[in-house]
């Protein structure tokens, strides 16, 4: 909805100005202009002595029957015009089941420069359609030609979910693309589940992770969501017939942008705690730094990396790049040991994906213990030492 002046009507009498209690409306030459503060309260509407003022409707709510129409899934692929991100065929892979359990078709929008490798790579995993936009405008990641790409493929497909990754690029992209539809977007979701009816429920904790809140979206398409790295399996190779590569149409205005990029320096590769193996994530219970130190011991006797949980960084006993969780990394290892982590709702978010967990806690109350394979309950100070030795030995 957008508030709306009739010039034609307006007799610049500003009554308005007087009447907003946002101080949203300001006059600029010969004409009222409405400014980022307005509510849409519509007192201004109602007081107008011309009925020059009204507030438009833009994006309907869909009727019943629309809402059954649209079934088809977006996704949109990451790449780096060097390869796609592994995120990609995650978010293939998830956009894939949904298309399947709703009876609709997957799309995805490939962006970048000399990409058709990639776009017709992403056809062996279950892609019916990729929506390409090969250009060198696409090179770098610049916003207004990558917003306006997915709009056009948005447009085009009229899905009924879009699904974008939690990562920069996702993140700056998927908010925009929204306002564009004016419809909702739940990012960083920990769990994406697709109703029969085709309605999307995006699962992610909410109020201090107080509560696992359930959002959907019941009257705007498409249903959009960001979906973290590392959350879901990867998409496997599929025979798909009749699947194929649409070429988009680059008109100047598609293109168009008012950023240059004038020099990219990409940072060094680092190791990322989320293509570990074997983890040996440490919590409070750890306590101080000597302990620690036997938890590298540990990891490092197993070949594996050490994890922490959000206080260990705060207290600065670990880097952030080590953190495990919501607003950390999210792992999928094969094994994952945790030592004195009681197992926070924002901690296991980014677990969801270890193949097997074996918890360490003095408390057999600990939520760890609800979600792991294997538990210990005992002090961590007698525990690893023992296992440290074994392994030794
Ligand atoms: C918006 C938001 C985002 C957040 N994001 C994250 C995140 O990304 N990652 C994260 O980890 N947290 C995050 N948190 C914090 C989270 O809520 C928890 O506070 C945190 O995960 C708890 O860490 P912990 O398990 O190390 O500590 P605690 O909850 O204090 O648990 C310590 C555990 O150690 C055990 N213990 C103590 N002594 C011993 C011993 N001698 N032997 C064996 N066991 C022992 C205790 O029984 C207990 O279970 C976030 C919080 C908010 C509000
Ligand atoms: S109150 Fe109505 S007529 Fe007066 S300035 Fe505002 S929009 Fe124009
Ligand atoms: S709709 Fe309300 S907030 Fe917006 S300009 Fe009018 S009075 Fe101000």
């Amino acid at each position: 909805m957008m508030l709306r002046i009739n010039k034609e009507r307006c007799t610049l009498c500003e009554a308005c100005l007087s009447t907003c209690p946002f101080a949203a409306l300001e006059r600029v030459g010969d004409e009222i202009v409405v400014l980022d503060t307005c509510r849409l309260c519509g007192m201004c509407v109602r007081n107008c002595p011309v009925e020059a003022m009204f507030i438009e409707k833009q994006g309907e709510d869909l009727t019943e029957a629309s809402l059954k129409e649209t079934r088809n899934v977006i996704v949109i692929a990451e790449y780096d015009n060097k390869q796609l991100h592994p995120v990609t065929l995650e978010l293939v892979g998830k956009g894939r089941a949904m298309a399947d359990q709703i009876s609709g078709e997957l799309a995805c929008v490939l962006m970048g420069c000399d990409c058709d490798k990639e776009a017709t790579s992403l056809l062996e995993y279950g892609v019916d359609v990729v929506y390409l936009y090969d250009h060198k405008a696409f090179g770098h990641f610049t916003i207004e030609p990558y917003t306006n790409a997915v709009e056009d493929a948005i447009r085009d497909f009229e899905p009924a979910i879009a699904l974008f990754a939690a990562t920069p690029l996702g993140r700056s992209l998927a908010p925009r693309v929204a306002a564009r539809f004016r419809t909702g977007l739940t990012a960083d979701c920990t769990t994406l589940e697709v109703r029969e009816n085709g309605e999307l429920v995006q699962i992610r904790p909410a109020f201090g992770g107080d509560v696992m809140a359930q959002i959907i979206t019941p009257k705007h398409r498409p249903q959009m969501a960001t979906m973290r790295h590392k959350i879901s399996e990867p998409a496997r190779p599929r025979h798909n017939p009749g699947s194929k590569v649409v070429r988009r149409e680059l008109t100047d205005e598609l293109l168009q942008s008012g950023i240059t990029v004038v020099n990219v320096q990409k940072r060094p590769p680092e190791s990322s705690i989320s293509d570990a193996e074997i983890i040996v994530a440490c919590g409070r219970g750890v306590g101080n730094r000597e302990t620690l130190g036997l938890v590298e011991e540990l990891a490092r006797l197993i070949g594996g990396q050490v994890g922490v949980t959000r206080p260990l960084v705060e207290t600065g006993f670990a880097n952030y790049r080590q953190q495990i969780g919501l607003s950390g990394r999210a792992v999928r290892p094969k094994l994952l040991i945790t030592v004195g982590v009681s197992g926070a709702v924002q901690f296991t978010a980014g677990i969801t994906g270890a193949e097997t967990i074996v918890a360490i806690d003095s408390n057999p109350e600990a939520p760890i213990f609800q979600v792991c394979h294997y538990g210990l309950v005992g002090d961590l100070n007698e525990i690893l030492p023992i296992l440290i030795d074994s392994l030794k030995g």
